[in-house]
């Protein structure tokens, strides 16, 4: 099918990004839109727009039938998912393509096989991706048996949800004496969240650093990788800062991993953009997951590698064969992007309203994508990211140097922002060193142990009784990064 109009299945930052690269390409763009979502600033470029239902995003973004049915009407050729959503909805992507429409991104099947963690991490270990020592698939009911797996891994260990995603449906498990109830409530969990009850085994690492590889893939049998991310610094499984390439990370590894992260697009006949994550610690990756999607992080590769990924995934989706070769891609230089989110800088309370008035710095090696502009009134509704700043330099000093002076031009007002902690972490001697563990940023907040916190919310959430699927899109909704925050409770399909 030839690609004309394609229709923005998104909102924010990302649907902007997405039009920018469909109005560069040629390409029609259809806006699909909730009523709260009226004056976002793709809304009013695109070319066409389609209000498809209220604030919640259940009945709007979520809503697969009025997605399709505003693609069917506005005769658009493909859609965008973009991040979070439904963009990493196997069921969704196979309703697109048997409705005559290109779905941007991999086929249902790919989606299904990588969003399932245990066929996952079997696909990446058949490709040669190393892995975290784990299971060999689900567990069991033997507990005689499980204690003995448990053992030959070595505690501390870690109860994941096959299903799982945005953080959740995750326990760690230091002794034998835990072992039988961590797994019954993490199955217990799977299945109330995720609609499956299938639960893993994995070590659990105790201080690793999170680091991706993005790839590019056209399910022709081209695959390149573009480097990696170190996206450490999070605070509750949320990226807040992340930066290009990756601190102390050597050529020689970025070339052996990378090569098997697009080994493995090559195998499992991915097409669009993919991001392989990983955990790092003392020199050794461990795969933990495969996005289907662009990422919001996706600005800082494309800054050092001069490759604009929106538009190739696109491009790749719509059946064209990659423009790039492996030995096109050349790192350059170093970037950083700030999360800027409408949130208090302390407490992370949300914080929307009006942006009163906006100041954007600019000049060399200087990128703002965001949707807002000063009269927007940042909606309750949503995620409260407002912007990524991203900025570029020959290295990583000055690129850090080069991000402070940026976030001290910048000025937001009307809303409160997490300006202020950018401001502090880019002057912290820790972040200045690199290379910190993803606990670092919450040890510096003064938060508790992370993963008994996290234990103990996953408790009390699987243990009220009678929680309708309302809830729990609630639940899922506090889990908060944009790529997952907005996503209904995923559900599986089993495979064949
Ligand atoms: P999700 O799909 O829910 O994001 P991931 O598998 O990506 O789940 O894991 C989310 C986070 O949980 C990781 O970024 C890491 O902080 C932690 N985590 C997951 N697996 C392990 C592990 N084996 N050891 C240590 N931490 C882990």
């Amino acid at each position: 099918m030839k690609l004309e109009k394609v229709v923005i299945a998104n909102r924010g930052e990302i649907a902007l990004r997405i039009l920018r690269a469909c109005k560069q390409l040629g390409l029609k763009t259809v806006a699909v839109h909730s009523t709260a979502d009226r004056d976002l600033m793709h809304v009013k470029l695109a070319d066409e727009t389609i209000c498809i239902g209220p604030a919640a995003a259940k009945e709007s973004y979520l809503n697969i039938p009025s997605i399709i049915a505003a693609a069917e009407a506005t005769g658009a050729s493909a859609i965008h998912p973009g991040y979070g959503f439904l963009s990493e909805n196997a069921d969704f992507a196979e309703m697109v393509e048997k409705s005559g429409f290109i779905f941007i991104g991999p086929t249902a099947d790919t989606i299904r096989l990588m969003g399932d963690k245990v066929s996952a991490k079997r696909a990446m270990m058949k490709a040669g991706v190393p892995c975290v020592p784990g299971s060999d698939g689900a567990l069991g009911d033997d507990i005689e048996e499980n204690r003995r797996l448990a053992n030959e891994i070595g505690y501390p260990i870690i109860i994941k949800a096959a299903g799982g995603g945005g953080g959740r449906g995750m326990r760690v498990v230091r002794s034998d004496a835990e072992l039988a109830d961590a797994i019954a409530l993490t199955k217990r969990e799977a299945d109330l969240f995720f609609n499956n009850p299938a639960v893993y085994m994995e070590k659990f690492l105790e201080n690793p650093r999170h680091i991706e590889f993005q790839v590019l893939s056209d399910g022709h049998g081209n695959a390149i990788y573009l480097g990696e991310r170190d996206c450490s610094m999070q605070r509750r499984n949320q990226k807040v800062l992340e930066e290009a390439p990756a601190p102390f990370i050597t050529e020689e590894q970025r070339k052996s991993i990378g090569e098997r992260c697009a080994k493995a697009c090559v195998d499992i006949g991915y097409r669009g953009a993919g991001t392989f994550e990983f955990l790092y610690e003392n020199g050794q990756f461990y795969f933990i997951e495969m996005n289907t999607r662009v990422q919001v992080e996706h600005p800082i590769t494309e800054m050092i590698t001069g490759v604009d990924i929106v538009r190739e995934m696109i491009i790749v989706c719509a059946g064209a064969p990659l423009s790039y070769k492996q030995s096109d891609i050349k790192i350059n230089g170093h970037a950083i992007e700030c999360r800027i989110n409408a949130e208090d800088p302390k407490t992370f309370l949300p914080s929307p309203g009006e942006i009163k008035r906006l100041h954007v710095p600019g000049g060399p090696g200087v990128r703002w994508d965001s949707h807002i502009y000063q009269t927007y009134k940042v909606p309750p509704h949503y995620d409260s990211l407002v912007g990524k700043l991203i900025v570029h330099d020959v290295n990583r000093e000055l690129a850090m140097a080069r991000a402070l002076e940026a976030l001290d031009e910048m000025v937001i007002d009307g809303i409160k922002t997490n300006i202020p902690l950018h401001k502090d972490l880019l002057s912290d001697p820790v972040e200045i060193q690199g290379g910190a563990s993803i606990h670092y940023l919450e040890h510096k907040l003064g938060m508790q142990d992370v993963s008994a916190q996290q234990n103990k919310e996953a408790e009390v959430k699987a243990e009220s009784e009678g929680e309708s699927k309302t809830t729990k899109a609630s639940a899922e909704k506090k889990a908060a990064s944009p790529e997952a925050a907005e996503k209904a409770p995923r559900k599986r399909v089993k495979k064949a």
